[in-house]
């Protein structure tokens, strides 16, 4: 059931299998069963004389069904359904469930991309370089350093960039539930998070220490009781409207970042980018600032 990410594995059903109880809270509903790919019992339908005992109760040997599709594969002793067929729908089942967990999540992409409040150029051009991507960053910024008055076009291409990225990224509570060491890991988040120590001016964009985790910049946001910190370099904040979203006790944000580290219960991150949630106002904003920029040149 969990490595089919809970659908029925039939290519042609894929229902979902579980979901809550309509009339009672606390309970949960699974209509799928984990269905023999061979048969069990002698008899069965696609019994294989050769398996052992132990590889018939095998996880290898089982396949997540719906309950009608675990009935219609048994029909006249399985004979429309061979085990090989069936290999292949548990492999794509499994692969499907593998790609929908590790995606840059869509949300954050829709929603976030079209208002960038920081980005990490130096750390973007990493992570194009690791994953391959056929794609350039610009190069308006000296070593990748924002510079005064930049603004609109740029963010516009780089946007259009990032948009186009297509790279695995768990969401972070996700990660950290499934890696005891997560590190190296590229997380996306979305959500409220807690701003600290953000620059004092809207347009202070000097240097800081972010390995002194207590003193330096940074968001953060809780899981139960790990705590995700993503200190930041206030020279990558791309506008003044960023400052001031850094520093005013919490801001709702989406992006994605890679895992430095795990002590403990705090997890620590390192931002590739971060967007405000975007609303029609703020695309309309900006639209009005490109045009604006563009008819001044
Ligand atoms: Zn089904």
């Amino acid at each position: 059931m969990l490595r089919a990410g809970g659908k029925c594995s039939r290519p042609d059903c894929g229902r979902e299998t579980f979901g809550p109880s309509e009339a009672q809270a606390t309970k949960a509903i699974i209509l799928g069963q984990a269905a023999h790919i061979c048969s069990a019992s002698p008899g069965g339908a696609r019994y294989d004389l050769s398996q052992t005992d132990a590889e018939r109760h095998s996880l290898e040997n089982g396949l997540w069904l719906c309950e009608n599709c675990a009935s219609l594969i048994d029909k006249n002793k399985g004979v429309d359904f061979p085990v090989s067929l069936l290999k292949i729908w548990k492999k794509a089942s499994e692969a499907a469930a593998q790609d929908r967990l590790f995606r840059l999540s869509e949300s954050v992409r829709d929603n976030c991309v079209s208002s960038l409040i920081f980005m990490n150029i130096p750390r973007l051009h990493h992570l194009i370089a690791l994953t391959k991507q056929p794609l350039e960053l610009p190069t308006y910024f000296d070593d990748g350093i924002p510079g005064e008055g930049y603004i609109a076009p740029e963010l516009n291409s780089l946007r259009r960039i990032i948009a186009q990225m297509r790279f695995p990224a768990l969401q972070w509570q996700e990660a950290i539930k499934m890696f005891a060491d997560p590190t190296g890991l590229v997380v996306s988040f979305e959500g409220r998070f807690r701003t600290r120590n953000g620059p004092k001016e809207a347009r202070d964009r000097s240097e800081r220490d972010i390995s002194d985790i207590e003193n330096a910049p940074q968001i953060y946001a809780k899981s139960g009781n790990i705590k995700f910190v993503m200190p930041y370099d206030p020279r990558f904040l791309t506008t003044a409207t960023a400052g001031v979203e850094m520093r005013r006790g919490s801001t709702n944000v989406g992006g994605f970042a890679s895992i430095k580290y795990r002590e403990d219960d705090v997890v620590v991150a390192s931002p590739f980018i971060i967007g405000l949630y975007s609303t029609p106002e703020a695309r309309a904003f900006m639209n009005a600032l490109v045009a604006h920029q563009r008819a001044g040149r």
